[in-house]
């Protein structure tokens, strides 16, 4: 843990201060800083590292080696330098209202459930893994108790106590710890062992929403947003509704419902639709004259109808051999050919791939797929191959 002297554990609100810089060596990601004195919070405890600046120097990355806190530069600083260090605070404090909401929604699981943070990530989301499962109902339990926290502004305390006086507090822990503890205590929500920095009140968390959650390793893995990464999340949705339900011409609180008629009238239109092909392709096949070889050009019509309409041209009209092409678009056209012919349909179904720029395959009674050719092409090699 960083010493207890630097100042982001004084004053976690520090957004400025000066210094002077120790040391500055160069190594591969990049200059290597070392102040006197620091604001910028080093990646640990699960919180990513604060980025701002030194002077006009950019610092991109805080990492801490042996209680010594390294600011990562693009460029160097000379030893001696006084420089004036500006924490990039947007960043920062999103941190802290994710990180001590995170605090309060573990420490609530484990006041409900028992249930132990058995790994957590800071990324795009806030990710956090538990050591049980939850049902949904429970899961909008925590999340409720969690901003009832919030709303009773519930104070963030960080106490240092003894090995003797810690027997007596109940702090959640990753690992066993020796020597100074930084305790984090959310008043009625949680104690826990955290080297992160924190709100001063849960009031200032804002919001806590939990946007997913899903099974991992015989527990539950959640993603969870706090304050004002909550609420850009929440408008989001918000807009997404708003256009759901201009484009259903449906109030937004009734869109699940308009989604809902909106399916049953796609089903019956479908249904409808696949009705009228049939109907359609019946003429087709009455008005067609029976032959041997019917080569018939449709488009637009669906691979489950085509294949119904060359079945029935040969069982129920009686020709030798059905060709049924079909075109959606300017892509290829799709095909089905059946037959009531011994012909080894399924051998010639490569030779007429290959001649026609085709892929697919079946039976000896029916093969299907697509052709990359024109229609004149495809007629003069269907004609010569199932007329022969
Ligand atoms: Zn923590």
């Amino acid at each position: 843990m960083a010493n207890m002297n630097t100042l982001f554990y004084q004053d976690q609100y520090r957004r400025e201060f000066d210094a002077s810089v120790l040391s500055c060596r160069e190594d591969k990601k990049g200059y290597a800083v070392i102040l006197d004195q620091t604001a910028f919070y080093p990646e640990g405890g699960g919180q990513p590292a604060d980025h701002g600046f030194l002077n006009d120097i950019r610092v991109t990355d805080v990492r801490e080696k042996d209680d010594v806190i390294i600011h990562y530069t693009d460029r160097p600083l000379a030893e001696g330098t006084a420089v004036h260090g500006i924490i990039d605070w947007d960043r920062r404090f999103d941190f802290m209202q994710n990180h001590t909401g995170e605090h309060i929604v573990s420490g609530i699981i484990h006041q409900l459930h028992g249930y132990e943070n058995v790994g957590f990530h800071m990324g795009e989301t806030i990710q956090v893994d538990y050591s049980g499962m939850l049902s949904d109902e429970e899961i909008r339990e925590v999340e409720r108790k969690a901003n009832e926290i919030i709303w009773t502004n519930q104070p963030v305390i960080i106490t240092y106590p003894s090995e003797e006086e810690r027997e007596n507090i109940p702090y959640r822990s990753k690992k066993e710890l020796s020597g100074t503890v930084r305790i984090v205590t959310v008043l009625n929500a949680d104690i826990c062992a955290c080297c992160g920095t924190h709100v001063k009140t849960a009031g200032e968390v804002g919001l806590i929403k939990i946007i997913s959650h899903e099974k991992h390793k015989g527990g539950i893995r959640m993603e969870l947003l706090c304050g004002r990464r909550a609420f850009d999340y929440v408008c989001m949705l918000q807009d997404q509704n708003h256009d759901i339900s201009v484009r259903l011409c449906t109030p937004m609180n009734q869109t699940a419902e308009g989604t809902r008629k909106l399916e049953e009238t796609m089903q019956e239109k479908s249904r409808q639709l696949t009705e009228m092909t049939a109907l359609y392709l019946q003429d087709r096949a009455e008005k067609l004259e029976k032959s041997e070889l019917v080569i018939d050009v449709l488009k637009g019509i669906d691979r489950n109808s085509i294949r119904r309409y060359a079945d029935d041209l040969v069982k129920v009209k009686g020709c030798g051999t059905a060709a049924v092409l079909n075109r959606s678009d300017n892509g290829p056209f799709e095909y089905v050919i059946i037959t009531s012919k011994d012909i080894g349909l399924r051998k010639l179904a490569k030779d007429l791939n290959m001649r026609l720029n085709g892929r697919g395959g079946g039976s000896d009674e029916m093969i299907q797929g697509t052709f990359s050719a024109s229609e004149e092409e495809i007629r003069l090699v269907l004609q010569e191959i199932f007329a022969a």
